[in-house]
């Protein structure tokens, strides 16, 4: 499988993934995966390319992967060839596994003398339930490392050309989930302080919600013509942009039949993709060199 796979090396000699990630590990002294531990481990939202050396040094060690539905599965082609795969999420129409099910199986396969690896998408502890498992890991007495991931939005949307903070733009950025443990928008939000103090709102889990979201914002005092981006499938091949804006964004999601996983976000950062959307160039497209019209901005003032 992956063992054959060859990766140029500054275009002088070929290495074989075993071979970058045994190279890593020993100049880097990565650490040795001992039998009985957890490793909470991010794989980032898709593009193998973005995993870590540590997820890739954890890869090439376990003895199971426990992973989820979000972990893009060419990831796994780099996984120890003995490993076992473990799916722990929604499978062919039945409810994904609870998430007490989950950290149990963690604690079990790692009592019974595992390498357990827990590759989950984007950063374990970002919308990740990754602290959850790791607190049950705690209280079963199983020692346990995390490695972080590179999360959907902050990476996902850097593929869409849209950095999250922009020194004209913002200096402030609110990560929020679209949607509770049952369903609902979420009302513990505080969203009259979301609208009024973040300039740039980033809405994980937030597809199904958006029209009720944007109602809330607009209803807080954001304009109804503030741009709102969606990237379904971010950092993948068939990775996907939706440009709308605040009052509109409910209606064109249905429109263009947007469909899950997207990440989405609100304000004033998504007119720098006219600027910056790099993958759209290497096709064609040609980048705007002012996109929030500074230089016009600077003669007025
Ligand atoms: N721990 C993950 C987030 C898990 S919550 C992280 O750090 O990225 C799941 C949500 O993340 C999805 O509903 C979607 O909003 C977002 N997401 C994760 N991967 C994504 C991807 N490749 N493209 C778009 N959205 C993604």
């Amino acid at each position: 499988m992956t063992d054959k796979k060859v990766i140029a090396l500054g275009g002088r000699r070929t290495a074989s993934v075993p071979e970058i990630a045994e190279d890593a590990a020993s100049r880097l002294a990565l650490p040795v995966f001992e039998p009985g531990w957890v490793w909470l481990v991010g794989a980032g939202p898709g593009d193998p390319g973005l995993l870590t050396l540590h997820a890739l040094n954890a890869l090439r060690q376990a003895d199971v992967v426990v992973y989820d539905a979000l972990v893009d599965e060419t990831v796994l082609e780099f996984a120890n060839p003995h490993a076992k795969l473990e799916y722990s999420g929604k499978r062919g129409g039945k409810p994904s596994p609870k998430q007490r099910d989950i950290s149990a199986k963690l604690v079990e396969l790692a009592r019974s003398g595992k390498r357990v690896l827990r590759l989950k998408g984007g950063d374990p502890f970002v919308f990740g339930r990754g602290g959850e498992e790791a607190l049950a890991l705690v209280d079963a007495g199983i020692p346990f490392r995390l490695v972080p991931g590179v999360t959907a939005g902050v990476g996902g949307l850097g593929y869409a050309g849209i950095p999250v903070t922009h020194r004209d733009v913002n200096h402030a950025v609110t990560f929020v989930t679209g949607h509770m443990a049952g369903g609902a928008v979420p009302e513990n939000l505080d969203w009259p302080s979301i609208a009024k103090g973040s300039p740039v709102i980033v809405l994980y889990m937030a597809l199904s919600h958006l029209g009720a979201i944007s109602a809330l914002l607009i209803e807080n005092g954001r304009r109804a013509d503030e741009p709102v981006a969606l990237v379904r499938n971010a950092t993948l091949k068939d990775q996907s942009v939706l440009e709308t804006t605040l009052g509109t964004a409910a209606v064109d999601v249905a429109r263009a039949d947007f469909k899950a996983p997207a990440i989405i976000v609100i304000g004033d950062v998504v007119k720098l993709r006219e600027g910056l959307d790099w993958l759209g160039a290497l096709e064609g497209r040609i980048l705007k060199r002012d996109p929030l019209d500074m230089r016009s901005k600077k003669d007025a003032g």
